[in-house]
């Protein structure tokens, strides 16, 4: 497994990480290999180590689950200041952000389901065109609704029609005036470090809120680091292509960015992420079979010493 010499970089003033996972299943072995790498970089630059409860999309999180990861990390010998923060409990800052966006003109309401969004790109590449899709594989939005009036726009809300709060992308980059970059640590999935260009426009126009989770993992993730004053994001190399997203919100909100460090991730026998839906690697049950914390690192790509 690549390496985790997330520790090598020199750090001049004491850095503070996070662990942030969600709360909607089982923790495992990935997992903890994240954990770990931003445990032991705190610990080799007298830094903070933060747990933050990624819970925003309230209709998965679970309160059993936040309850196992404090368990699991704990058991692996990890500890971290109290109390936590919660997403949940920060809508109205995530809500500020989302008005300051709105005010720069900058977010629209977008009224396509799930449903009409695949029936529209299904249409456009029945014609033989293809349909740009994000990093992640999804369809950038086919709809026109960033171009509907003001007047339009309230009059659909008001009459309760459902919508997601979308980043007009083109708006946000034509008023950029300026290449972002972020300092890359660790590396990407294709080995990629050093001063990295970032690419917002690569994922479209990215939902920020919706009806049923009121602020979007990219926006929240943001906004508390910036809050929470983190100097390194640690995580995995899954998440390289949304910091452009996220330097991108940085950039509009005007909040720091940090260094980002990606690490590689654990796979399985065919070479796929771990998934929480697949209990056989989480840390729970493992530890239930009478493996050690020591087991659970190496299976991590870890040593016992760090
Ligand atoms: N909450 C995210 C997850 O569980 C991680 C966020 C991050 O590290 O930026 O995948």
């Amino acid at each position: 497994m690549p390496n985790d010499n997330t520790t090598a970089q020199p750090h001049f003033s004491a850095p503070i990480v996070r662990f942030a996972p969600s709360p909607n299943g089982l923790l495992h072995v990935g997992h903890a290999r994240s954990a770990m790498l931003n445990w032991r970089f705190a610990n080799a630059h007298d830094g903070t180590f933060l747990l933050r409860i990624e819970d925003i999309d309230t209709t998965r999180a679970r309160p059993e689950f936040e309850t196992a990861i404090f368990q699991d990390l704990g058991w692996l010998g990890l500890d971290w200041p109290k109390p936590v923060r919660r997403q949940s409990d920060h809508f109205a800052e995530y809500q500020a952000a989302l008005s300051e966006l709105r005010k720069l003109g900058l977010l629209y309401p977008a009224f396509l389901s799930r449903a009409e969004i695949s029936a529209s790109v299904s249409e456009i590449e029945s014609n033989g065109r293809r349909w740009p899709r994000d990093p992640d594989g999804a369809p950038h939005y086919p709809g026109s609704d960033r171009s509907l009036s003001q007047a339009e726009r309230d009059r659909r809300i008001a009459s309760g029609a459902p919508h997601a709060w979308r980043l007009d992308m083109q708006a946000a980059l034509d008023g950029l005036g300026t290449d972002l970059s972020w300092a890359e640590f660790g590396s990407g999935p294709n080995g990629e470090s050093g001063t990295i260009a970032a690419d917002p426009g690569a994922w479209g126009d990215v939902i920020l809120a919706r009806r049923d989770v009121p602020a979007s993992y990219h926006l929240s993730v943001t906004i508390d680091d910036a809050i929470q004053a983190i100097t390194d994001v640690i995580r995995g190399e899954d998440l390289f292509a949304s910091t452009s997203v996220h330097r991108l919100l940085q950039h509009l909100l005007g909040l720091p960015a940090p260094r980002y460090h990606h690490h590689s991730l654990v796979r399985d026998s065919e070479g796929r992420k771990l998934s929480k839906s697949d209990g056989a690697t989480s840390i729970a049950s493992l530890r239930h079979q009478g493996e050690t914390p020591g087991d659970i690192l190496a299976l991590a790509g870890l040593t016992q010493s760090g």
